[in-house]
């Protein structure tokens, strides 16, 4: 699982920089560049009060988060996982998850 900084400051699973998700999805299955691929977990502002799903659980910190992604192309991309051992997810002032990119990224 790969530890993430996170520069997306206003998504809402963000906190000082790291992702509080207990698992994202990267995209981008055609990526030749890093702004083609992009975080689809991102959630602009305030979480929904139905998502529980966090990667802090009571006690015991934050856990890494697992990061599914689908960028066939990204050397660190292994069945479907990101085997990188940290990532880093930029986009300030995202509005939407397309405006968010995995700058990991290396093309094969
Ligand atoms: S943009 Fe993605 S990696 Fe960053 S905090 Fe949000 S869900 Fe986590
Ligand atoms: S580094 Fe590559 S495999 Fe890992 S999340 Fe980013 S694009 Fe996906």
């Amino acid at each position: 699982m790969a530890k993430i900084t996170c520069e997306v400051v206003n998504c809402a699973y963000n906190k000082s920089r790291k992702c509080l998700k207990s698992m994202i999805d990267v995209e981008g299955p055609f990526a030749r560049y890093r702004d083609d691929t992009s975080c689809e977990s991102f959630i602009e502002g305030e979480l929904p009060s139905f998502n529980y799903e966090f990667a802090e659980s009571e006690g015991s910190g934050l856990r890494d988060t697992e990061v599914a992604c689908n960028v066939a192309s990204c050397v660190f991309m292994e069945r479907g996982k990101c085997i990188a051992e940290k990532i880093k997810i930029i986009g300030r002032n995202a509005k939407e998850s397309h405006e968010t990119d995995c700058e990991t990224f290396h093309c094969r």
